[in-house]
């Protein structure tokens, strides 16, 4: 099967191969040069995405080798080369300027992505009160002369609702157009960010049929933590491509807004919102679910959810709609306390370290397992434990109370790993960034940046 030849290929080949299937408009070279690119030295590690085995039936799928240290990087180191192919493949004379509100991470492995690449430029905003001092530090020491990084005050909704604001203005899109300028985004929903996250689930299938923990053809879970739906959508799509999954677990921190809606139907975001140690995943808007809604359902009722989103702050997907989701998806969340208890016991037992958000998916398989399941499961992991170094270092009970870069040393001592390049030396960088605006004053920020 086409299943068992990608399982003879290494990662970038296997992302030729599965890309090349959905993008007709590039040559098996050209992607090939792309995937050269994209996952290359800039990766600490071969494998690119490797994947882990704590037992026969727990694989952990690493997907922060990369320059950021967080999974967004294998679509956004991707993003800018097909952007750039693909606009100059359709003529477009323009510079594109990439606007992107970020819990975090999106900021932060966008702006690695589209640093000085040509006829680009991109403005971070991200939320002054929701990222770690180690995110903070990754964005405001960027490096590239087409980069702009700001604050905002409020949380990730804020800073999201004033990017989308300044998405839907006429008269700016036509400010920057005098320009030669045109506004695009590296949010979420957009294909060439979603295939290259669609080659991670096929890979990590084809690393367990290779581990011969299981057969070519069994089925597996995949456990995902989720914030804004977009890296568990990306499975779902593999699934519908003909990958053997079973199920698709979304895990949840506190804000367990999808939970409650892969349980019952109903999405309610009116609920109080909850800063986690798991801050890329506090989020009660999922932008990228509306996508999966799309795609089992209709346009005009789509449309009339999102309306009742916008002004009641809840819809009703109903029975139908309800049951197609259940097939595929299950739902589950934790507690901060219970994914350090779970980030300290996995590593005491096993020597395995992980992350803040890799610990809530951990917890909530846990929980699954508790009530009997023992299913083959991958459990994405989707970011460096240094990269929440403070949160991981108080699972082990240790003071969290120091500048970033003293985290990512003390967590190297306490646990004896090595912190991975990009997250050392943060405090000697250059802090290029200090600017913090309200919602209202993002437009002129962006225009400021631009002139
Ligand atoms: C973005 C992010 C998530 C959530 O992913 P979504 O696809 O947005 O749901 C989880 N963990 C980390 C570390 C992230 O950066």
């Amino acid at each position: 099967t086409e299943i068992e030849a990608l399982c003879k290929l290494d990662y970038r080949e296997r992302a030729v191969s599965i890309m090349g299937k959905y993008l007709d408009e590039f040559s098996q070279e050209e992607l090939r040069a792309f995937v050269r690119d994209a996952y290359s030295n800039n990766y600490d590690c071969a494998e690119i995405a490797p994947t882990k085995f704590l037992n026969d039936n727990t694989g952990v799928l690493e997907l922060w080798h990369g320059p950021t240290c967080a999974f967004k990087d294998m679509a956004l180191q991707m993003l800018p080369r097909l952007l750039t192919a693909s606009l100059k493949k359709l003529g477009e004379t323009r510079k594109v300027c990439i606007l992107v509100a970020t819990s975090g991470d999106t900021g932060k492995a966008a702006l690695e992505g589209f640093a000085d690449v040509e006829g680009t430029s991109i403005v971070v905003f991200y939320p002054r009160d929701g990222v770690s001092d180690v995110q903070k530090l990754q964005m405001t020491t960027q490096r590239g002369e087409n980069v702009f990084v700001s604050a905002v005050e409020g949380n990730f909704d804020d800073a999201q609702t004033g990017v989308k604001m300044i998405f839907s203005d006429r008269d700016f899109a036509k400010k920057l157009d005098e320009k030669g300028i045109f506004l695009s985004s590296a949010n979420s929903i957009n294909w060439g960010r979603l295939l290259p996250q669609v080659v991670y689930y096929f890979s990590a299938y084809c690393d367990y049929v290779n581990s011969g923990k299981i057969k070519m053809g069994d089925e597996i879970d995949f456990c995902v933590p989720t914030g804004n739906f977009g890296d568990i959508l990306a499975g779902w799509y593999a699934k519908k491509m003909g990958l053997p999954v079973r199920r698709l677990i979304c895990a949840s921190n506190r804000n367990n807004v999808l939970t409650d809606f892969i349980n019952t139907g109903v999405y309610d975001r009116n609920r109080e919102f909850f800063a986690t140690i798991s801050p890329s995943m506090d989020i009660l808007v999922s932008s990228n679910l509306e996508r999966l809604l799309f795609m089992l359902s209709d346009d005009a009722s789509v449309k009339g959810w999102m309306d009742e989103l916008k002004t009641v702050g809840k819809y009703d997907v109903g029975a139908k709609v309800l049951k197609d989701i259940q097939a595929d998806f299950d739902g589950g969340f934790t507690s901060d306390e219970q994914a350090k208890v779970c980030i300290n016991e996995l590593f005491k037992s096993s020597g395995y370290l992980m992350d803040t958000h890799t610990a809530d998916a951990y917890a909530v398989l846990a929980d699954l397992r508790k009530a009997g399941e023992s299913f083959p499961t991958v459990i994405v992991s989707t970011a460096s434990p240094y990269k929440f170094a403070d949160s991981v270092l108080e699972a082990f009970g240790e003071d969290s109370a120091k500048s970033g870069a003293e985290l990512v040393s003390k967590l190297s001592a306490v646990t004896g790993t090595t912190a991975p390049t990009p997250l050392t030396g943060l405090d000697s960088r250059e802090v290029r960034f200090k600017g913090c605006s309200a919602k209202e004053e993002m437009p002129e920020v962006v225009l400021e940046f631009l002139k």
